[in-house]
């Protein structure tokens, strides 16, 4: 793939068109949908992030991308006035898979396949000149890539054992999905832990990545 020379004035048309590519591209690595938003109309809500904290996720304080670790929404909301647009994309899975064991493989292999996507779709605006393109996933890294049994390396003070893979998700920095997702016309459902799978007709993993 030619890679991009950097340009000092960056020309909108030609960022339209690369997220526009970006849409296609998110849909060949297995997204069903996606669309380009626009960065300032993403909603971030301290109530998002709060709701890590209670009732208390099974990922909270389990690994460095999760809260209390992940940045603040105070952060986000700052750092989204640096970025015009974001690239959302969302995968359909069965409803029964997110309820099954986060030891469950194949509930597994669907969150790392959110990770995936977003970091390719990163190094490919990376490479195309937009060198600060930056993605949020969906659940922890904690038990989407690494093995719960270990641990978080980075809270032991060590190097993560997936740098280039380890984002946090959407909600853990405050960004309000089931808002973003419902007003991009896609269907989706509240779905906690008492949810029962054949009442969610579908069951959504979300991924954004923010370019300028
Ligand atoms: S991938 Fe593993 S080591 Fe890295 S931040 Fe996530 S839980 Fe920690």
């Amino acid at each position: 793939m030619p890679i991009a020379k950097i340009a000092e004035d960056r020309d909108r048309v030609i960022l339209l068109k690369d997220l526009d590519k970006y849409c296609q591209y998110a849909l060949k690595l297995g997204a069903d949908e996606a669309r380009v938003v626009d960065a300032s109309k993403i909603p971030v809500e301290d109530a998002v992030a709060f709701k890590c904290r209670v009732p208390q996720c099974f990922g909270y304080n389990t690994c460095a991308q999760c809260p209390p670790h992940a940045p603040k929404p105070s952060e986000i909301r700052q750092l989204l006035k640096s970025y015009s647009h974001g690239l959302l994309f969302l995968r359909r899975v069965h409803s029964e898979v997110l309820k099954r064991d986060r030891n469950d493989k194949e509930r597994r292999a669907a969150f790392k396949s959110i990770l995936e996507i977003v970091s390719k779709l990163e190094s490919a605006a990376f490479y195309d000149g937009h060198y600060l393109a930056v993605g949020f996933s969906a659940g922890s890294c904690f038990s989407s890539l690494c093995d719960p049994n270990l641990g978080c390396q980075v809270l032991k003070g060590e190097k993560c054992r997936f740098p280039l893979k380890a984002r946090p998700s959407m909600e853990a920095v405050g960004m309000d999905v089931y808002r973003l997702i419902a007003s991009s016309g896609w269907e989706i459902y509240p779905y906690g832990s008492d949810a029962n799978p054949e009442d969610i007709p579908v069951g959504n993993l979300a991924g954004l990545v923010l370019v300028k």
